[in-house]
């Protein structure tokens, strides 16, 4: 059984139903939709359709709705472009609606000369072109071209030292989140997040309207550095390495990545490590050895999840993106022992002394002595099976909740198999129902041994319990 979870991007390359299906039942536990490239229909035509399509194969499957942010373009250029940037050559920033031309750049972002001072860099088209501020004037913003090379239409702008000026809730976000928050969607991921303040201020509006977790995506240098207030207000993390390389140099990121992974487990929230995973399939059907062995070195370093992002909503082969990963990632958590960055009983040990984490800690250690089959998990609101799935056991965790909304949600954990299960009056009615629904499953079989464990909101009686149980094994009090 795979524990690392595999988020799919959704797009034109699985829009038709049967695609969609093939992509489930490749192995995509979350489905993310991106909504820099939606509108809010098409944004909510996505939500339905995933949710007939996973449905209609009795799939449980998460939907994360991944919010564009303020991201800052170039504009048009006369006559459709390319324009050619000379190295050395003097280049202005023009706010506003204009075609660019000579040696003027247009940008639709009207804040922009508010967003830079003398001697920032601005990156253009995923930094393949380089700018430095020479002055910031009524008019535009004067530039020198640092390396140069063609500049087409609406290419996307990062500014590696930009404040925090712009409000990081756009009105198009805005809009695509009163969509998410009608529909059954799991995760809003937030992009570029500059401070702890931008997590707070989505998680406000949630609570406004519906409680959604938010994963913020780091992808700003200034996010790196302030990780330990942003993990205290997010509920999961994305390591963003596009943007995030492009701002801070991609040979960073093999060490970011590992850091980010390790701080978000001691703050007990999930990873996803994202971005060209697996570019090459987006026209091949086979990934370079390069990038086997980058998705493989993110199962070492803990990471919860793994995205596929063109690979599945653009590539010519998105179904054998997500079985080629899968395959990687089985293969991988067969050694992950040996490689693992991290003991995994160390997050357990640094946090706060607390009746759950005694008793999921007590769990991991009697399944680890027991060589368990499973851990069993009694969770309403999916928080004690989020604290076992940061423990990394050896064996599957198998969440029992009443609650649909925290099923789906629970798909992006590592390690962590949902099951249905109805409200019960007793602890030993719960473990009856747990017997019959795992047993259904087929993924074990009667007599095999697994630890039963419960958190604060279980039932009175089961409050904070942790049980040894024979799968198929007859209880006292029946
Ligand atoms: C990234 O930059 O790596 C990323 C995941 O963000 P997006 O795909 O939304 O640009």
């Amino acid at each position: 059984m795979r524990k690392t979870k595999i988020v799919a991007t959704v797009g034109p390359a699985c829009e038709n139903p049967s695609t969609l299906a093939a992509l489930i039942l490749a192995g995509a536990d979350v489905l993310r939709i991106n909504a820099s490239h939606t509108t809010p229909a098409r944004l909510e035509e996505w939500i339905l359709l995933i949710r007939k399509v996973s449905g209609s194969l009795r799939k449980t499957v998460g939907i994360l709705v991944d919010l564009q942010g303020p991201r800052v373009r170039t504009g048009l250029l006369r006559g459709g472009g390319p324009l050619l940037l000379k190295k050395g050559k003097p280049v202005w920033i023009v706010p506003g609606a204009g075609a660019g031309n000579g040696s003027v750049i247009t940008t639709p972002c009207r804040e922009f000369p508010r967003m830079v001072k003398k001697g920032d860099l601005v990156l253009l088209d995923n930094g393949l072109l380089q700018l430095k501020v020479l002055s910031v004037e009524k008019g535009g913003v004067r530039c020198r071209v640092m390396q140069g090379g063609l500049l087409k239409e609406n290419k996307g702008i990062n500014l590696p030292h930009a404040p925090a000026t712009l409000p990081s809730l756009t009105k198009k976000d805005l809009t695509d989140l009163g969509v998410a928050v009608r529909h059954p969607v799991d995760y809003i991921a937030l992009s570029f997040v500059r401070n702890p303040e931008d997590v707070l201020a989505l998680k406000r509006w949630l609570r406004r309207h519906r409680e959604i977790p938010v994963i913020a995506k780091i992808e700003k240098p200034s996010a790196v550095r302030q990780i330990r207030p942003i993990l205290a207000e997010a509920d999961g993390i994305m390591v963003a390495r596009g943007d995030l390389g492009i701002e801070m140099g991609a040979e960073k990121i093999p060490a970011v990545q590992k850091g980010l992974i390790e701080q978000a487990h001691r703050a007990e929230v999930p990873v996803i490590t994202a971005t060209e995973m697996l570019e090459t399939m987006m026209e091949k059907p086979r990934p370079s050895r390069a990038e086997v062995s980058d998705v493989a070195n993110a199962v070492f370093d803990g990471t919860d999840a793994v995205m596929l992002s063109g690979e599945t909503a653009v590539g010519k082969y998105p179904v054998q993106s997500v079985r080629t990963m899968s395959g990687i990632l089985q293969e991988a958590e067969r050694h992950l022992k040996k490689f693992s960055a991290e003991d995994p009983r160390q997050p357990a040990r640094r946090t706060t002394p607390s009746p759950v984490h005694a008793i999921t800690g007590a769990a991991l250690k009697a399944a680890e002595s027991l060589r368990a089959k499973a851990i069993v998990v009694f969770t309403l609101s999916g928080r004690t099976a989020l604290l076992v799935s940061i423990l990394k056991p050896a064996c599957p965790i198998i969440s029992m909740t009443s609650s649909l909304a925290v099923r789906t949600r629970l798909t992006l954990l590592r390690g962590v198999i949902p099951l249905p299960m109805r409200r019960s009056a007793s602890t030993d009615e719960m473990i009856r129902q747990a017997n019959q629904a795992i047993l259904q499953t087929g993924l074990l079989k009667r007599g095999d041994p697994v630890v039963v464990v419960s958190g604060k909101q279980a039932l009175p009686g089961a409050r904070y319990m942790a049980k040894i149980h024979l799968l198929g094994e007859r209880l006292i009090s029946r």
